[in-house]
């Protein structure tokens, strides 16, 4: 707990508004660590319609899962699910950092 108020674990930035559900980080994670079928270390998640200021809305989450994330991170920086979404939607770095880069942005933060 005291690493998550110092800001020192891991966290993922996902932005809800750059993220267009590609499933990319989905089957990237997978090809990146090759776990079998009946593993989900990353689910992109398709959630229902809604009107926001009178325009039509479909946002995505992604579920991660963070022990898995801190673990690439230390072994890679720069995981592919990152470094390969076309909308620049994620972001994984220290919880820190990554709460400074989510000011101001409609997204969620993971923390592990
Ligand atoms: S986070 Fe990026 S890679 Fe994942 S579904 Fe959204 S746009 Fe695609
Ligand atoms: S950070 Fe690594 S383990 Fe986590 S979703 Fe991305 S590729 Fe998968």
């Amino acid at each position: 707990m005291k690493k998550r108020v110092d800001g020192e674990g891991i966290a993922l930035l996902h932005d809800l508004d750059d993220c267009t559900g590609c499933y990319g980080c989905e089957a990237a994670c997978r090809e990146t660590w090759r776990y079998p079928y009946d593993e989900d270390w990353m689910r992109v998640l398709r959630r229902t319609p809604f009107v926001v200021d009178g325009k039509l809305r479909t946002y995505h989450v992604v579920a991660p899962v963070l022990d898995k994330c801190a673990a690439c991170y230390a072994k890679d920086p720069n995981p592919l699910c990152v470094t390969g979404c076309p909308g620049q939607a994620l972001r994984i770095g220290p919880l820190a950092e990554v709460v400074k880069e989510a000011e101001g942005r409609h997204c969620n933060i993971y923390t592990a």
